[in-house]
């Protein structure tokens, strides 16, 4: 069901449908659609200091009255906060404006040139200090991640990514399991791109399913952590109802043949942000 969880390599379990809050506007909007996810269900919430809604996100968690230890809340240190210093300050400033006293994932953004091997040391001292219950990267390639593994104590828990039919990553998603990372998608449903890829629409109407239900399920049934985003109640309930049907191997097989290397977001070897 929607709160079942993966088991990350240090023992720590994250649900394995998550909700996102990218581009969700801080204030009513972020606490209306936290809310409504919560209520629905769900309970681990993706957000970002660079999202500028953790005020929001800690308003609903605190409103909807769950107790803390059954939520999972990521957060992660955005880029000009990269660096040693500034990411343990940068980890403090988001906990406050979440109202939170610690967090289930910290992430490192993006892999900031230069940058991302001092800012993980930050983020093994929250770690080792009890601080956070477990420590991951976002938007890393392999050459990344095998430059943190010769930089570094700890290995991430998790690695979130552009991840679709479209943007499949077979070549990431072997490496991580070799080394006992999970990966974990964002822009599971392309951004929107791929609602009406007509492949998806067939197979959602043989299910009697939505496009964006049959795309979340792919990431599940392949044991990939996902966190659709949406911030209209009926989608929000949408999107969480994808655990009675099953995708066919043949199904699965087609919607993986989709995969072109089409990214919608920047490619992590080439952003300016
Ligand atoms: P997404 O793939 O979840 O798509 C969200 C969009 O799809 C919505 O804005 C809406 O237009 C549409 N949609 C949602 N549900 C729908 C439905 N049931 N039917 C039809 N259309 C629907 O894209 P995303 O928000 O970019 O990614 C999900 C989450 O991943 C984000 O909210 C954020 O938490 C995280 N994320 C992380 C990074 C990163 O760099 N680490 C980057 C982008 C997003």
């Amino acid at each position: 069901n929607i709160q079942d969880t993966i088991t990350l390599h240090n023992g720590v379990k994250i649900p394995q449908l998550g909700f996102g809050v990218f581009k969700v506007e801080e204030g009513s909007q972020t606490v209306e659609s936290v809310k409504k996810a919560l209520e629905v269900g769900y309970r681990s919430i993706d957000t970002a200091a660079i999202y500028k809604n953790e005020e929001g996100v800690g308003k609903a968690i605190k409103e909807s009255g769950i107790a803390r230890e059954e939520l999972f809340i990521t957060s992660k240190v955005w880029n000009s906060d990269q660096g040693y210093e500034s990411t343990l300050q940068a980890y403090e400033e988001s906990l406050k404006r979440l109202g939170l006293d610690y967090l289930d994932l910290y992430l490192i953004h993006w892999p900031v040139k230069g940058k991302y091997n001092e800012t993980w040391k930050a983020l093994e001292k929250l770690y080792k200090e009890g601080r956070v219950r477990s420590i991951g990267v976002s938007n890393f390639h392999v050459h990344h991640l095998e430059d943190l593994f010769a930089n570094s104590e700890i290995k991430p828990v998790i690695d979130q990514v552009e991840l679709h039919p479209r943007l499949a990553q077979p070549e990431l998603r072997e490496f991580c399991a070799k080394h006992e990372i999970k990966v974990e998608a964002w822009g599971p449903l392309g951004q929107g791109h791929l609602i009406d890829e007509p492949t998806l629409n067939h197979i959602a109407e043989k299910h009697g399913k939505t496009t964006a239900q049959v795309l979340i399920r792919w990431h599940l049934q392949h044991g990939i952590v996902v966190i659709p985003k949406s911030i209209t109640p009926s989608r929000i309930e949408e999107n969480a109802q994808v655990f009675d049907f099953e995708l066919s191997l043949d199904e699965m097989n087609k919607i993986d043949a989709l995969n072109r290397n089409e990214r919608y977001g920047a490619d992590p070897d080439n952003f300016n942000f």
